[in-house]
């Protein structure tokens, strides 16, 4: 898969990029990433990116012009693939939206910067706008990497467990199980003894119920929507649950 990336500061992402799982990606060939400086795409001497907002106010408004040309320069006219812009108003990134991303052999993804970007690319460049939660951040460049780290874990051959993506919480509906590794024992705290016991049988029910437990306690409301035996709700019942009534997570104090 590849994703061509505009940014007025590309540089960022190659440290990121170079790390770890995504690196061994890239070197597999499952992942391409290409970052484009729409710096690059400026006709005027000053090479200039951005303009003061019609109608006054502060803060700096991204002009179309370079960021068209950029675009349009890298993937024709029109582009040759979804041009994602990242926004804090555009629909929320999750897992979901993760997997169908997966399924493109080549995404653009847009990078604002300063007060936003000129209208007109939300409105004629970008064919879908994508906000990674309710906050804002300086630049589109962290949202991005987030897509593409998010992206990248579920194509083939990218993971070294091919199953792992699909236990992963929010996978399934419900927030993955616990981990322990070595030490058994680690400043005199245990870990749960069925995980020693080597009966896979019962290993399996304890994460399940693990499982089960964690989304309770923290995210009831995914239950609403997550695939539910018999077995999960009897279970679900005896930590409170109830299935027709409203669960929400729990607040946080300020
Ligand atoms: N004034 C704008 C926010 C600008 S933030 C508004 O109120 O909508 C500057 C840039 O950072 C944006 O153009 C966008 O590309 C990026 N950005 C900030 N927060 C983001 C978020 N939650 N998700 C995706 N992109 C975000």
């Amino acid at each position: 898969m590849r994703f061509d990336v505009f940014s007025l500061f590309p540089e960022v992402f190659d440290s990121y990029l170079s790390t770890s799982i995504l690196q061994r990606a890239q070197d597999a060939q499952a992942l391409e990433v290409h970052t484009h400086n729409i710096r690059d795409w400026t006709s005027d001497k000053h090479h200039t990116t951005d303009d003061t907002p019609y109608g006054g106010g502060g803060g700096m408004v991204m002009k179309p012009e370079p960021v068209f040309a950029a675009v349009e320069g890298v993937l024709g006219a029109p582009p040759c693939c979804p041009v994602i812009l990242l926004s804090p108003q555009g629909r929320l990134f999750n897992q979901k939206v993760a997997f169908k991303l997966a399924q493109y052999d080549r995404l653009a993804l847009l990078c604002g910067r300063y007060e936003s970007v000129d209208e007109r690319i939300r409105q004629y460049l970008a064919t879908d706008v994508i906000s990674i939660g309710d906050y804002v951040l300086t630049g589109g460049e962290l949202p991005a990497l987030v897509i593409i780290d998010a992206v990248a874990r579920l194509l083939p051959g990218v993971l070294g467990d091919p199953g792992a993506a699909q236990n992963d919480s929010h996978a399934t509906g419900l927030l993955e199980y616990p981990h322990y590794t070595r030490p058994p024992e680690f400043r005199s705290w245990g870990i749960p003894e069925v995980l020693l016991s080597g009966n896979h049988g019962q290993i399996k029910c304890w994460r399940r119920q693990e499982s089960l437990r964690r989304t309770f306690q923290h995210r009831p409301d995914m239950l609403t929507n997550a695939d539910l035996s018999q077995e999960d709700l009897a279970f679900l019942e005896t930590l409170g649950y109830k299935p027709n009534a409203q669960h929400t997570p729990p607040t946080y104090q300020e």
